[in-house]
């Protein structure tokens, strides 16, 4: 079953990990996995401009080895960044060594404190190498999933989980990938309309 509000127990299991930000000014922070990619990343960009949203953009090494000039463009416009691997290594699968090389690997070309393990998977090994081998790491979660990646899911499904699921504070989860573009090209513009007429704001994870 997808969880689209991550549960409380999830939360209290990993208290060390980022799973909500702070709610003051009415604001939540958007997160966009798997790029940087071209179209659909650009497409992200523009959207949040007309909105004046800034938001996190959990980066793929190798997208941005491949997308030098998209990942320039997000920098650029002022989000933030984090960490999302070099190839998208599933923490549960791959041995503790060969994940902290991809992440450091990654590290190179992103600079940045916040980290996202590929599909929330983590062991807790692993996220004290990445203590160990980056100061200040800040692990970061998700307390609202949009399911954009998930064919089963419908373009209006998806707006509805998070336009019904999110408060001041709350961590969403999207993506800028060619899986989740239909679904998230139709629910991000219009859960930023709602959003912005309720009076949220959009803000970039600290690191
Ligand atoms: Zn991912």
């Amino acid at each position: 079953m997808l969880l689209i509000k991550t549960p409380k127990w999830l939360k209290l299991l990993y208290p060390k990990l980022l799973w909500e930000a702070n709610a003051a000014n009415r604001c939540i922070y958007l997160t966009f996995d798997d790029g940087p990619i071209p179209i659909v990343t650009p497409f992200v960009l523009n959207i949040l401009k007309q909105y004046n949203a800034k938001a996190t953009f959990f980066c793929i090494g190798d997208n941005v080895r491949k997308h030098p000039e998209v990942f320039e463009q997000l920098k650029n416009e002022g989000h933030a960044i984090g960490n999302h691997t070099f190839n998208h290594l599933k923490g549960w699968k791959t041995e503790d060594n060969i994940y902290l090389d991809n992440f450091l690997q990654a590290d190179k070309l992103l600079d940045t404190k916040l980290f996202r393990p590929p599909y929330g998977r983590i062991k807790r090994s692993q996220v004290k190498l990445l203590q160990n081998a980056k100061q200040g790491i800040q692990i970061v979660m998700w307390s609202v999933l949009s399911a954009d990646y998930d064919v089963a899911v419908s373009p209006e499904q998806c707006l509805d989980n998070v336009i019904k699921n999110t408060k001041p504070g709350d961590i969403v989860l999207f993506h800028d990938s060619l899986k989740a573009q239909e679904r998230m090209e139709y629910a991000l513009p219009r859960a930023l309309e709602y959003w912005s007429k309720e009076g949220y704001n959009f803000g970039p994870l600290a690191p």
